[in-house]
């Protein structure tokens, strides 16, 4: 049986709650609790049914537990620790810690529990981290409702980068991108002075955002969302895809900014002005050209304050079964701290592809390289409350730690800002919402693809070889390519000279202490490929 950990000020509580039985303790009875992922993992199903994470970290969740099913965890045996009791009605924030002294601070402004290298838990009742917190500070509400299921796929879809022909109508669309556009918006919306969500500044931007939407002849609206006794308004414009309109795609960044002195001046040129104007100009190019699925362009407010206006937009998108197939969302977009002509893609496991996909699209149509980082536990923008919902959502910044020396303050103004740049991100966005939201005249990937491995051992040699199979594809479908990877997740070699027309393939000769990895593609008359199956390795061979 492994220990129960316990913080030290819980202790009592626990002791209580957990050791002594009594009476059906009353919905407000609930704890917020802390399981090691690995704990989780291996949670008998009767434990598992019903726990869903609202936060997942490095290395361990975070959930809301009732008294009865905290009661039968400890009775298996499964540690975990106690964060708090009664967490109805509090407001808890992640805050990222880069400084010794951002965690020194914390304890003295209201509850905090270190979590993890760089993740703090903060609270003060029901008072706002934004109102108490330095505003240096990265914060994202935790959303008790959120219901991240316990577990993470073991394998993401991996992207491969299928070198391919310039598509004509991405690259005359992407030349059409304007950098003086970018600039006049990032100009206006600093023009406000502030943009801090609960003040009249930021009022007037969503109300800019609003006409400019509606200047590009796009359906334009208000939703409208209550957050820390305010109103916030997202502003949503939608280009209605011509052949599966219920098929969304999303285009989006907060317009709020916040700063030392939020309530009076508060510029956010970088964060996140220029987000926020890459929307409006992927939307200026796009208006006149419906793609196949629905583009949707969403500013959202109150991000600052901890995600207010996102997490009620894929709520209420979630509830309503929306079919929102990708979330881009950019954040910090014009400043090219670390290396330029690079920035950072932030994915979790589910939006790997997606990740992969925008990673692609940024090399070819805007030359910028971009690095895609798995980090399921980072909840600093927009992007995380889709994946609250179970959306694939990647975040687009220009580091993932913000090294921007004005982060936050009144000095991120335009005149700082590399426009250049921020019109590449741009580029590379409105190429991977094409790529997505045209999707028609690509084959399905071949599916069911299944391996196996075999050595081949005699006095001379001794080599493995591998099996792969897959299901025959839909018609269209004249020939397949298989590619092998040592790396997961590619750069893949594709091993077919000409289409296979059969559905195995067999690699021989191979070393046998290596793992290979290996994606299927299908290929239509026309000699267009699809996108690849899912990846296999010889490490899980499930075919004998
Ligand atoms: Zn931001």
């Amino acid at each position: 049986m492994r220990p129960t950990r316990l913080l030290a000020w819980p202790l009592v509580l626990a002791a209580l709650l957990l050791v002594q039985p009594g009476p059906a303790a009353p919905s407000g009875e609930d704890l917020l609790v802390r399981i090691d992922a690995g704990e989780a993992a291996s949670l008998a199903s009767d434990l598992r049914d019903g726990l869903t994470a609202i936060a997942g970290l490095r290395s361990s969740w975070l959930l809301v537990l009732s008294e009865t099913k905290a009661k039968r965890l400890a009775e298996a045996g499964v540690g975990y620790e106690v964060l708090d009791s009664r967490p109805a009605g509090k407001a808890y924030f992640l805050v990222r810690l880069r400084t010794a002294e951002d965690w020194a601070v914390l304890p003295s402004l209201g509850r905090a529990v270190r979590l993890e290298e760089g993740t703090a838990l903060f609270w003060s009742g029901d008072r706002e981290a934004r109102e108490i917190l330095p505003s240096r500070m990265q914060i994202a509400r935790l959303f008790l409702d959120a219901g991240r299921p316990l577990s993470r796929p073991a394998e993401p879809v991996a992207p491969v980068a299928a070198p391919s022909d310039d598509d004509p109508l991405i690259s005359s669309l992407v030349a059409q991108v304007s950098q003086s556009r970018i600039v006049q918006t990032i100009s206006d919306l600093e023009g406000f002075r502030t943009r801090y969500a609960s003040t009249a500044g930021c009022e007037s931007a969503g109300s800019y955002l609003y006409s400019e939407f509606a200047k590009l002849g796009l359906a334009v609206e208000y939703d409208d969302f209550p957050f820390a006794g305010h109103n916030g308004r997202n502003v949503v414009a939608t280009l209605p895809g011509t052949l599966f309109p219920n098929r969304q795609v999303i285009v989006c960044g907060h317009y709020d900014s916040t700063s030392d002195v939020p309530s009076t001046l508060a510029p956010g040129a970088d964060d996140n002005a220029s987000g926020t104007a890459g929307v409006l100009e992927i939307a200026h190019v796009l208006a006149g050209t419906p793609l196949d699925f629905t583009v949707k362009f969403v500013c959202f407010s109150a991000e600052e304050w901890g995600l207010y206006g996102s997490k009620h937009y894929a709520n209420e998108a979630a509830i309503a079964q929306q079919d929102i197939v990708a979330v881009i969302n950019m954040d910090m977009i014009a400043y090219p701290d670390r290396v330029p002509h690079q920035f950072d893609i932030i994915c979790n496991e589910l939006s790997y592809y997606l990740a992969g996909s925008y990673r692609d699209n940024a090399l070819q149509y805007a030359g910028l390289k971009a690095n895609v980082m798995l980090f399921g536990y980072w909840p600093y923008s927009d992007h995380s409350p889709f994946w609250d919902a179970g959306y694939e959502a990647v975040c687009v910044i220009e580091n993932e730690d913000p090294l921007n020396p004005n982060y936050h303050t009144t000095n991120d103004t335009l005149s700082t800002l590399n426009t250049g740049y921020a019109t590449l991100a741009v580029k590379a966005s409105l190429a991977t919402t094409m790529d997505i939201a045209r999707p028609v005249e690509t084959l399905a990937a071949p599916s069911g693809v299944i391996i196996r491995t075999q050595f081949v051992r005699s006095l001379y040699l001794w080599t493995k070889t591998v099996g792969l199979r897959w299901n025959p594809n839909a018609e269209g479908v004249v020939g397949y390519h298989v590619y092998r990877s040592t790396t997961r997740g590619g750069p893949y070699d594709q091993l077919t000279t000409s289409p296979l027309e059969g559905t195995e393939y067999t690699d021989r000769g191979l070393d046998r202490s290596v793992t290979y990895y290996y994606v299927v593609t299908a290929l239509d008359a026309q000699g267009r490929e699809s996108r690849p199956s899912i990846e296999v390795s010889d490490k899980d061979a499930t075919w004998n």
